[in-house]
């Protein structure tokens, strides 16, 4: 070992200093890249905190890595999932090889952009090659630019670099899956799983290559999605190396890709110059001709007439757009667009925005200047909040404060001439223009700005037109009528697609509308299989629009309200009423006929809600969840109870408690139910069930079964605590899978207990939105499956193509299987065969 002085790391950044620990992302916080510190920063230039040579720097400019002389590698990532800016907000200053000095600029960014585009500004300095270091500044402190932050000490690192020894064997070339390819977090998990290998491992790119247990070699072959990329290995372990890099290549790499490889195999690769890259706001694939959308210049005159003149064209312009989003309305009734111009009214009709206007004409103003300056002033606002939804509002108003502008001005807006197979393409598009378009001419949308809840993306995914945002300004300047092929699903917009990439694309796409059209047509269609057997299929909500957008799509009821989300961006509890009339407004929507099932808070864990402080735990998803939480407070669930039942003969209600695994749990809540139901003077109490989420609770099913009406299962945690797996944790992610037999046993187990006590069950996890799971768990008696809104016509779907009978024979098969992937393939070959010919089941 060389003892070299100790090396001073400076804060590249001004900001609040924060524990690793407190990163809302376990790739960051588990240390799976490197130990270091994170920055929430008030400044906006990156600076190196130590001299050496740029090791690599993301294209996308939102993470660089220097490499001292002693081997110290140092990262720094600006913000979380940061990557999908691609390279939006972000100007590099260095470039890979530069030799800079300690302070020197890196990165200059727009703070309020990445804030608004980004999951988190938060950015991290990580002693990636594993030197230990102390901290110089006080932890939680306030931290200026260029002030020494860490001490590092040189030479002390776990591992050095290694050559490939002996004969190296290499994988088969295989395309890399990710939408964003190799970046810091897949990078991470790749060269984490490297480490666990003694072989010397290299991953290849063309001709270029990394030594697979660097996380900065990785990253600095800049790869692309599509690129072609070899694992070679040499040493004792080699072989099982390769077979397991080249499989978790294949997965993504702890990331959800969007195809499995064999299928991104057979297109071609693609170079990163012909692709521009965006987020999905719309799922689906489109092959047609670029269409730039550009709003005219409008020419507004400062200095009104009078100011009678003035206040009657206001009012005249306000008038005219208020009609002109009612008949909108009308036309869109009931659909996303009809909520939309909804709120484009209200706004409207603001206050606030019609005091200022009003103030500037008393100034002696014209109506249009008044007006365009009260909603471009409101708009920037809500811009500066630091809220991205707020941000979203903002375009909202840009949009209605542009209608009514032109209304004044006396600007009729011309339908648009559009080409066929239009691709639109603009810096944002407003919801008054994508309303107004021609669907028949127009396949699919692409913008610079905008977000995936964004209400161009709502529209976007109403319309069923595939759409993609934040994509770099660059395709502005593409010309009308370039032949492009917009890839929602990777969030990709191809500047040269090849034939085959087009016909693949165009086949796939046709299918998936013409599937998407049947199933949706067919939704009002009862869930009954072939041999006549019922299964309810009802709704995962958490909001009343997600009910009502429900029933227009076949639900027959909702199987799951997460009512913690009902309240999730609030700081305050709402009051009694406010819970009251949200429950009840649910209830009346859903009717006396169908099952509305209330889950109580299930607060915790994952879902920490800001106005139920808890204390921190070392490990909260096996800490005070859900029923745990809500007996330690009982007045919430008290509270929440009162309000739940005051829906009681609105509907069919249903109270389920979340995470329960003692019956002591149950009969505590059951007591607390009883006690309030009596209070309220109710005659009867609403069913009462419990989810199926801990193995302990299924095991012992039919011990709980006697106490409920009903038993629902949460597959997702259920999955976690059956196979110990965090559920997002982002290694375990294609391991921590539901059609794990174990987890089917502990289905079989519960679904076996409660129909022996006459009482139904459920699934509400996100196996039941899987159309693959769905021939299982009707094999094994489920009743009730409750999935994710867009899903309800596709499940429908797919039980009306299935026998009860076969489906009974598949699940009794994969029980007895030993791995998820060997249940998939078993119910893959047996829809293959049962939906084609007659019901087989392959053993
Ligand atoms: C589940 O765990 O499967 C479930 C439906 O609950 P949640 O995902 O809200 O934890
Ligand atoms: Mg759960």
């Amino acid at each position: 070992m060389t003892t070299t002085q100790p090396l001073e790391l400076l804060a590249p950044l001004s900001g609040v200093l924060l524990a690793l620990d407190r990163v809302p992302d376990p790739v960051f916080s588990s240390r799976l890249i490197g130990d270091g510190l994170c920055i929430d920063p008030t400044s906006q230039t990156l600076c190196a905190p130590l001299a050496g040579v740029i090791s690599n720097i993301q294209d996308s400019g939102h993470a660089v890595s220097i490499t001292d002389d002693n081997g110290v590698q140092v990262l720094m990532h600006i913000g979380l999932d940061t990557v999908n800016l691609a390279g939006q907000g972000f100007t590099r200053r260095v470039v890979e090889g530069q030799r800079v000095e300690a302070g020197q600029v890196l990165i200059e960014f727009d703070a309020d952009y990445v804030a608004l585009n980004a999951r988190s500004l938060l950015t991290l300095m990580l002693v990636v090659s594993g030197e230990p270091f102390t901290l110089l500044a006080a932890d939680n402190g306030v931290v200026a630019v260029g002030q020494p932050l860490l001490q590092v000490s040189p030479g002390e690192a776990a591992e050095g670099a290694e050559e490939e020894e002996g004969d190296a064997l290499f994988s088969k070339p295989l395309t890399l899956p990710n939408a964003n390819g190799l970046h810091a977090r897949p990078a991470a998990v790749f060269a984490q799983a490297a480490k666990g290998f003694a072989a010397s491992i290299y991953l290849h790119k063309q001709t270029q290559s990394a030594n697979a247990k660097s996380l900065v070699a990785i990253m600095a072959l800049q790869t692309v999605q599509g690129d072609t990329l070899q694992v070679s290995a040499a040493g004792a372990d080699a072989e099982a190396a390769i077979t397991a890099l080249v499989e978790l290549l294949a997965q993504g790499c702890g990331e959800r890709v969007t195809a499995p490889a064999e299928e991104v195999e057979v297109v071609a690769p693609v170079s990163s110059a012909s692709v521009l890259r965006g987020v999905c706001a719309s799922p689906g694939s489109a092959f047609g001709q670029v269409v730039q959308v550009a709003e005219p210049e409008l020419s507004i005159t400062e200095q009104g007439s009078t100011l009678a003149a003035e206040r009657a064209a206001l009012a005249r312009g306000l008038q005219a757009a208020t009609d002109a989003l009612q008949t909108l309305q009308a036309k869109a009734a009931g659909s996303a667009q009809a909520q939309i111009f909804a709120a484009h009214q209200e706004l409207l009709e603001d206050p606030t925005l019609l005091e200022q206007a009003h103030r500037l004409l008393d100034e002696g103003k014209s109506a249009a200047f008044a007006w365009n300056s009260a909603t471009v002033a409101t708009a920037k606002l809500f811009q500066g909040l630091g809220n991205a939804l707020l941000a979203e509002r903002a375009a909202d108003l840009a949009d209605v404060g542009q209608r009514v502008l032109k209304l004044i001005l006396g600007i009729q807006d011309s339908a648009w001439d559009l080409p066929e197979r239009a691709i639109l393409i603009a810096e944002q598009l407003t919801p008054s223009q994508t309303a107004s378009l021609d669907t028949h001419k127009v396949l699919g949308f692409v913008t610079v700005g905008g977000g995936a809840t964004s209400h161009v993306a709502i529209l976007a995914r109403a319309l069923g037109l595939p759409a993609i945002c934040g994509v770099p300004a660059q395709v502005l300047a593409l010309a009308n009528g370039k032949q492009v092929l917009l890839d929602a699903d990777k969030g990709e917009l191809h500047l040269d697609p090849n034939l085959a990439e087009i016909e693949q694309l165009e086949t796939a796409r046709k299918q998936h509308v013409l599937r998407r059209q049947r199933e949706v047509a067919q939704a009002s269609l009862p869930a009954i299989t072939r041999d006549g057997h019922h299964v309810e299929v009802t709704a995962n909500v958490a909001s009343l629009q997600e009910v009502e957008q429900s029933l227009t799509l076949g639900g027959e009821g909702v199987g799951l309200l997460r009512s913690e989300f009902l309240y999730l961006d609030r700081n305050r509890a709402p009051s009694p009423d406010e819970q009251t009339a949200t429950y009840s407004a649910i209830a009346r929507a859903l009717g006396p006929q169908r099952n509305l099932v209330v889950r109580t808070l299930d607060v915790g864990g994952d879902k920490p809600l800001a106005y139920v402080p808890m204390d921190s735990e070392t490990n909260p998803f096996l800490g005070l969840r859900g029923i745990r939480l809500c007996l330690e407070r009982p007045e919430l669930l008290r509270e929440q109870f009162r309000a739940i039942l005051a829906s009681a003969g609105l509907t069919r209600l249903h109270i389920m408690l979340p995470m329960v695994s003692l019956l002591s749990e149950l009969q505590a809540a059951r007591r607390i139910l009883e006690e309030e139901a009596l209070a309220l003077g109710l005659s009867e109490l609403p069913k009462l069930g419990i989810m199926i989420e801990v193995p302990s609770a299924a095991l012992m099913a039919d011990v709980f079964a006697p106490h409920v009406d009903f038993f629902s299962i949460g597959t997702n945690d259920l999955t976690q605590y059956t196979l110990a797996m965090d559920r997002d944790h982002p290694r375990l992610a294609s391991q921590a899978d539901s059609f794990h037999p174990a987890v089917l046993r502990l289905i079989a187990t519960t679904v076996t207990a409660a129909h022996a006590h006459g009482k139904w069950v459920g699934v509400c996890g996100a196996l039941a939105s899987e159309a693959l799971a769905v021939p299982v768990l009707i094999g094994l008696g489920v009743d009730e499956l409750s999935v994710s809104v867009p899903l309800i016509p596709t499940i429908k779907a797919g039980v009306r193509e299935l026998d009860l009978d076969g489906c009974q024979t598949l699940a009794r098969h994969v029980l007895g299987l030993e791995e998820a992937s060997q249940v998939r393939e078993a119910v893959r070959r047996y829809r293959a065969a049962t939906v084609e010919t007659s019901p087989v089941v392959e053993h």
